[in-house]
């Protein structure tokens, strides 16, 4: 006994056990760039131990086996112009805006899908319920994948010519939800300016939950907004349905953002750094 507790007090003096230095953090919302090994590092460094990944399939492949970070693999469709939006590089090789489900499916089969996402049905000018998604809302049941849709606004230069604000609502689920009730689907972006929207459909809907990426990013949004949006959220008692996600921003910054939000308790925070998508992303 007295051995166990001067392991203790050594332990805690020498560090094995102080306070948490750095967050654990399940990042669920990245994509690639042009340097992988260095955004790699640098998500490591920032606590990060799991990534959800979007990006062309040949750039999302140099992923596999660079590092500790566990990279579950999306499936950016529809790519508008056959292109991933901002970057412009080709979604897949043969340049087209819609896999097959063929495809999809053997990939699936083989292990390449974690899940479908990021659903880009607003930059390419439909809405999240348009008809053209079902037979890919229908594999992502079929296997039990999540999916992730993008919500809300834009930064400027994504080359989308169809992109419309309007078709960010996350209202416009409703009838996909109607028809695929069982989906695992995450809001991305909370929604941003729909958070209001965001927040009726994940109070209505047991399985859809938001990732808080581009809204905790302050380079983009002021810290003052992004607490009044986290704050209607947390009102709005759904807490265990946020995920943390950078979407490429400066992480150390986003992770920041989160940490210092005062209105957050210490177990909502590690809910919202990893819990939660933990918990989204286990297989039922
Ligand atoms: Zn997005």
């Amino acid at each position: 006994m007295s051995n166990i507790l001067c392991f203790l007090i050594l332990a805690f003096f020498s560090g094995i056990l102080s306070p948490e230095k750095e967050r654990k953090v399940f990042d669920v919302h990245i994509h690639g760039s042009k340097n992988v090994t260095a955004q790699l590092s640098e998500l490591e460094g920032a606590g990060v131990y799991k990534a959800a990944l979007s990006t062309s399939w040949d750039l999302q492949n140099t992923f596999r086996g660079k590092s500790k970070i566990r990279i579950l693999y999306g499936l950016m469709l529809p790519c508008p112009n056959g292109k991933v939006p901002y970057s412009l590089q080709p979604c897949y090789e043969t340049g087209q805006d819609w896999p097959s489900p063929a495809w999809i499916e053997s990939r699936i089969k083989t292990g390449e899908i974690d899940y479908f996402g990021e659903v880009l049905s607003q930059y390419y000018g439909i809405s999240a319920s348009d008809s053209l998604l079902f037979p890919y809302y229908a594999l992502a049941e079929k296997y039990d994948l999540p999916v992730g849709i993008h919500m809300g606004g834009a930064g400027p230069g994504h080359g989308s010519p169809a992109f419309r604000m309007e078709l960010g609502n996350p209202q416009l689920l409703k009838q996909m939800l109607g028809r695929f009730p069982d989906l695992r689907l995450w809001i991305m972006h909370g929604g941003d300016q729909f958070y209001r929207e965001a927040i009726s459909i994940m109070q209505t809907h047991r399985n859809v939950y938001a990732d808080l990426s581009v809204i905790s990013n302050p380079d983009i949004i002021p810290g003052e907004k992004f607490r009044v949006l986290m704050k209607a959220f947390i009102d709005a008692g759904l807490e265990d349905k946020l995920m943390f996600g950078s979407d490429n921003g400066d992480i150390a910054k986003v992770i920041s953002s989160v940490e210092s939000l005062e209105l957050l308790s210490e177990a909502q925070k590690k809910k919202i750094f990893y819990a939660n998508a933990e918990r989204f992303f286990k297989k039922r």
